[in-house]
């Protein structure tokens, strides 16, 4: 007994049935005695559809604007979900994230919640009632509707649940937990029973979209206790939670992938003090996130530079960097959507060498050839092609030993 958080995302709350199974499960944890907040997600394929209708106007459609339309989506199930709670006798109230009180920053489309004030929820508990959230979405300090940015419905789950101290957070999906792959793409990946909050973080920002990563900064940072699970299957699930010396033992806990990545190529830069200042300063004014960097050997003073950024991103910086690029005397720019950083992650890595050496072997093994790498502690990413995407991602699963037995 106590007060419980849950998650239903796309796929679970996809149809009115589902709808309808999903107030089942919430009223069951009722039954048990516990206080339940639900986050619920838009029926799966609404929020692509809700952008497909702007793309119909125009390629660059203002994000004010694309955040109240996709926060329509959630809004949607958790009306619905509180019907459903209702006609079954459950009292039940669904709330906009303004309506809980879920404040924001102004970045729209990716927009970090700065501040929650519990009360309203609180209060609707008192009440005996069930509270369902349309997940997602907040209010900016200037009363704009904003969103967290896909898959931001965990976000709002994990968010509540440290805000109102909540005993458990459940994340109900689409598979039984998290795998040490994508078991959509890798048939033999393993069910991870805990994963850390660390490994977790990377998974989760390296591609593995079973959770949102902010999701999981919060998970972390207000040490939420975190199970993933299936809404269709009973199971134990995964519990992400501190890191433990069971964990450290493995070398490897997780494959990922990551396809919205675009890589863009300035050429035939002058090597000189100040140019990369210059580029990167005027890519984050456009408020815009690099992940990788890579500067080429500079010969006879010029070089070449390259760097990652969302794949949604290129069309805010492109036009900015071909400027600078005239600017500085550069030789153009060239960009390349067809890329794919897989990536292994695990906190074992640190006690152990040869990591890194072993995923470029096996790369190069299945003649992949490696655009990029970057590393940290307990992770080591490579750019490649992303037609090899699965391809590497099977082969280094498999290298490194991490699947079930066949
Ligand atoms: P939801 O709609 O419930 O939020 P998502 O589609 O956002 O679900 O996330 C679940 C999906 O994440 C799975 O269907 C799976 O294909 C994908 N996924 C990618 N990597 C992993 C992983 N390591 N473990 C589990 N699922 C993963
Ligand atoms: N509906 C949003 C999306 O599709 C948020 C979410 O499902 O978590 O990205
Ligand atoms: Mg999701």
């Amino acid at each position: 007994m106590g007060l419980m958080v849950h998650k239903y995302g796309g796929t679970s709350v996809g149809s009115i049935e589902r709808i309808k199974e999903v107030a089942k499960k919430i009223a069951e944890a009722r039954d048990e005695g516990n206080d339940v907040v639900a986050v619920v997600s838009a029926m799966a394929g609404e929020t692509d559809k809700l952008i497909s209708l702007a793309s119909e106007i125009t390629d660059l459609p203002d994000e004010r604007e694309m955040d109240l339309l996709m926060s329509s989506g959630e809004r949607v199930t958790a009306a619905l979900a509180a019907i459903a709670l209702q006609t079954m006798g459950y009292p039940a109230r669904s709330f906009t994230g303004r309506q809980v009180g879920i404040q924001t920053d102004d970045a729209h489309t990716r927009a970090r919640i700065t501040h929650i004030d519990a009360e309203p929820i609180r209060k609707t508990l008192e009440e005996g009632k069930v509270v369902v959230v349309a997940g997602f979405q907040g209010i900016s300090s200037n009363q704009n509707v904003t969103t967290f940015g896909r898959g931001g419905s965990d976000t709002t789950a994990v968010a509540l649940a440290a805000a109102l101290k909540a005993d458990l957070c459940i994340i109900y999906t689409d598979v039984e937990g998290v795998f040490s792959a994508d078991p959509n793409t890798v048939s033999n990946a393993r069910k991870l029973d805990k994963v850390s909050y660390d490994e977790m973080l990377e998974m989760a920002s390296l591609g593995a979209k079973v959770l949102h990563n902010r999701a999981v900064e919060f998970a972390k940072k207000y040490d939420v206790p975190l199970l993933v699970k299936s809404t269709f299957k009973e199971g134990s699930g995964t519990l992400v939670t501190n890191e433990d010396e069971s964990m450290e033992k493995v070398v490897v806990s997780g494959v990922t992938c990551d396809k919205k990545q675009a890589k863009l190529t300035i050429a035939l830069v002058p090597d000189k003090p100040g140019i990369a200042g210059k580029i990167f300063g005027q890519i984050a004014n456009a408020g815009v996130v690099v992940d990788m960097i890579i500067q080429n050997v500079s010969t006879a003073g010029i070089t070449d530079i390259s760097f990652t950024v969302p794949g949604g991103d290129v069309s805010k910086v492109e036009g900015e960097v071909k400027k600078i690029a005239e600017e500085i005397g550069a030789g153009g720019v060239t960009i390349n959507e067809s890329i794919a950083k897989v990536s292994i992650v695990g906190v074992g890595m640190q006690s152990h060498s040869g990591v890194a050496a072993q995923m470029f072997q096996t790369l190069a093994e299945e003649n992949i050839n490696i655009q990029m790498i970057s590393t940290s502690e307990i992770k080591v990413s490579c750019v490649i092609d992303s037609k090899y995407s699965e391809l590497a991602v099977r082969a280094l699963h498999e290298s490194f030993k991490i699947g079930e037995d066949d």
